[in-house]
């Protein structure tokens, strides 16, 4: 218990400051402390598990544990990652160049100015916003490479194991530098949130949205590292398929286009992403730092990585029915997120399935005592439910393991982890806003009785 709740180092112990007055929690249960520190502890090897299932154990998630069990298995996973490590040095070469390249797009390439939301203390951030742009160039530069001979175009599946270990490192030391710049150089000071769990600080982060200058490590780091190399991981497995099996299948090619639609979204709604919880309220820690380097590339990525070892051969109709409830997740998320930011916009001027939207004027003070207002919304898809776009974006995420057809669980484990993700995130959600708005929190959860099913929930 008190290693759980170890106090900070003792030279950062006299940081001043002020929790903000929402935000995430300065005070864990010791509950959530325990399993920061076991998520620390754990994560790293996790990213393993998808690929060693798959190469080890047929994609069965029943052998992988069945294995664990057994005295060998542990070591058959330990032996297996030692052989198929490349060469860890050319790997993280491979990385650090990765990284540069996308930080020097993220730097160089021009962008429109947009202004974040209010923080808690009261800062309005401004960000450029150019990931369209550098998305478009990385991809246009990785199928040149492979056209040219430059590069393999399954170079990322080739060094694998060596790339998780260099996404690994940059993850950890990311996370590090994050936790001892919040103590020794704040970017903005009075946005830190701190508790008294090192572990808790660690993984849940400090500053809100820290800067080294202009450059938002943020929004780097989820964005560019993240989210690129989803779409980067999936085209060279695509590639993978394409060598080992002489064809790729409509199974890959479905889940390609259904999560590079979202990706695409993504870019071209870049100044959306400074507005959502990522940007506007966690902090930055692992769960973010490694969560962008590590945990997106390897386990959004996994029905890419389930179908490069074991294609599957959809009927036209089942592939094209995927795709249709795909693409109907998709608009839905996009639509009833994009009917929020007009309502916003327009100040509830506008109009929302033919009507002018139903809002209420929600109140809120920073804790520089400045009072603000926000628009809730309470009509068209957010007079269903609370958090509307996170059903629409589980339809999605179900179609795009639905790709893998039924032969295993494997690829099945993103729609899990989404769904575990998105409940916790509406409840952890609902609380800020409770905490921000208040009573008007209160009238909204009256106008819309319920977070994410209809009459259930
Ligand atoms: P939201 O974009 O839904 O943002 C929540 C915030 O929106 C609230 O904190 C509040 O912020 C504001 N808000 C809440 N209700 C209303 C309302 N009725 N009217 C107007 N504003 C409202 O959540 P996320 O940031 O979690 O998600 C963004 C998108 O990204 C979602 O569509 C989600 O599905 C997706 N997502 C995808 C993930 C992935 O890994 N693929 C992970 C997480 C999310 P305030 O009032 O303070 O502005």
């Amino acid at each position: 218990m008190t290693v759980l709740r170890t106090a900070r180092f003792g030279f950062f112990k006299s940081s001043p400051h002020i929790n903000p007055l929402w935000g995430r929690t300065s005070t864990p249960a010791v509950f959530e402390i325990a399993l920061c520190a076991i998520s620390l502890i754990l994560c790293p090897a996790s990213c393993l598990i998808p690929w060693a299932t798959i190469e080890l154990y047929d994609g069965s998630v029943g052998k992988f544990l069945v294995s664990l069990g057994d005295n060998d298995g542990v070591y058959t996973i330990f032996n297996w990652v030692q052989t198929s490590l490349p060469s860890v040095l050319d790997s993280m070469r491979l990385y650090g160049i990765w990284v540069i390249f996308q930080a020097t797009l993220f730097v160089a390439l021009p962008g429109a100015t947009v202004y974040g939301e209010t923080t808690p203390a009261g800062n309005r951030l401004r960000y450029k916003i150019n990931g369209l742009l550098s998305w478009f160039l990385t991809i246009g530069v990785y199928i040149l490479g492979g056209l040219c001979s430059w590069w393999d175009a399954d170079i990322v599946v080739k060094q694998w194991s060596g790339l998780m270990v260099a996404a690994n490192a940059y993850g950890i030391v990311l996370t590090i530098l994050a936790y001892v710049k919040a103590h020794v150089s704040p970017s903005h000071s009075s946005d830190r949130k701190f508790s008294d769990s090192l572990f808790h600080d660690i993984f849940a982060g400090i500053e809100l949205n820290p800067r080294i200058g202009h450059f938002d490590l943020k929004l780097f780091n989820v964005g560019r590292v993240g989210m690129t190399a989803w779409t980067i991981v999936n085209l060279s497995l695509a590639a993978s398929q394409y060598q080992h099996f002489g064809y790729v299948c409509n199974g890959m090619i479905v889940v390609n286009i259904l999560q590079n639609i979202y990706i695409l979204d993504f870019f071209y709604h870049e100044e959306w992403y400074t507005r959502t919880i990522d940007i506007a309220h966690d902090h930055f820690g692992f769960y973010l730092a490694w969560g962008g380097a590590v945990f997106i590339p390897s386990m959004y990525t996994i029905q890419a990585q389930y179908l490069a070892h074991y294609p599957a051969n959809l009927s036209r109709a089942t592939a094209l029915i995927i795709l249709l409830v795909g693409v109907s997740g998709y608009w839905m998320f996009r639509a009833s997120n994009h009917q929020r930011t007009v309502a916003r916009r327009t100040s509830g001027n506008c109009v929302i399935w033919g009507k002018k939207p139903v809002v209420i004027t929600a109140h809120y003070t920073t804790s520089n005592g400045a009072k603000h207002t926000n628009l809730l919304l309470c009509s068209g898809f957010w007079g269903i439910v609370r958090h509307f776009n996170y059903i629409a974006d589980l339809i999605l995420t179900f179609a795009m393991c639905a790709s893998c057809g039924t032969q295993n669980v494997l690829p099945y484990a993103y729609f899990i982890y989404m769904t575990v993700l998105l409940i916790h995130r509406s409840s952890r959600d609902e609380d800020r806003c409770s905490k921000k708005y208040g009573k008007d929190w209160d009238l909204y959860k009256a106008q819309v009785p319920y977070a994410l099913i209809p009459g259930i929930y």
